[in-house]
């Protein structure tokens, strides 16, 4: 492996040494580049104060057939300002125990596959998987503004191959998703318009939907 090609991903880190875990995983051990001071994660300030250092293990992108993990030496700096402060590091934010490129490929992932797929192909628990498109969903999708909707198709979709169903309400004008509840009844569909409260119900001029 060639040491210079792989500082291309870890900013402020190089390759010191790795090792097969098994015959799949591969555990790459980095060290801080010296020609790189880390900075504060507050503000920024470089700083070569080192008050203690933390190893930490986490996931980054695959690497042909080996999944990877990286073993790497963060450094809490003694800030003029700040005082001890984490060091900043731009391809791994705060706690995560994945890496910001792994992260991404989860992303770009759970666009195209469900959640469970994505899981199994990249060896990541579920609730890891989800929770990743969960932040994503959070940061795309916009907050449904009720006092817009005018226009609502109304369509129901099978649960758990036919034996259960549920009900979703889109605003036909901007194809968001507004509501979805289980069930397809009467009953089942009410805490939506109860939710659109009287003003908003008054507000719908017309209600697509199959039968
Ligand atoms: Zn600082």
């Amino acid at each position: 492996m060639d040491a210079s090609l792989l500082a291309l991903f870890w900013e402020g880190f190089e390759l010191d040494r790795y090792e097969l875990l098994d015959t799949h995983s591969l555990l790459v051990t980095l060290k801080p580049d010296p020609a790189r001071p880390p900075r504060c994660h507050r503000c920024g300030q470089a700083s070569t104060l080192i008050h203690d250092t933390h190893r930490r293990r986490v996931r980054e992108r695959d690497l042909f057939q080996y999944r990877v993990w990286l073993d790497v030496p963060v450094r809490r700096v003694r800030c003029r300002q700040c005082g001890p402060r984490r060091e900043r590091i731009d391809w791994l934010i705060g706690r995560q125990s994945l890496t910001c490129a792994m992260v991404n490929w989860v992303e770009a992932l759970v666009r195209l596959m469900p959640v469970k797929h994505v899981a199994e192909l990249l060896g990541l628990h579920w609730h890891t998987v989800k929770a990743i498109d969960y932040r994503r969903l959070q940061r795309e999708v916009r907050p449904v503004d009720l006092s817009r909707v005018r226009r609502l198709i109304m369509d129901e979709f099978a649960l758990f191959k036919g034996h259960r169903y549920a009900t979703v309400a889109i605003c036909a004008d901007t194809q968001q998703v507004l509501w979805i509840g289980e069930g397809r009844s009467r009953a089942a569909v009410r805490p939506f318009f109860e939710w659109l409260g009287p003003k908003g119900c008054q507000q719908i001029e017309a209600v697509a939907m199959d039968m």
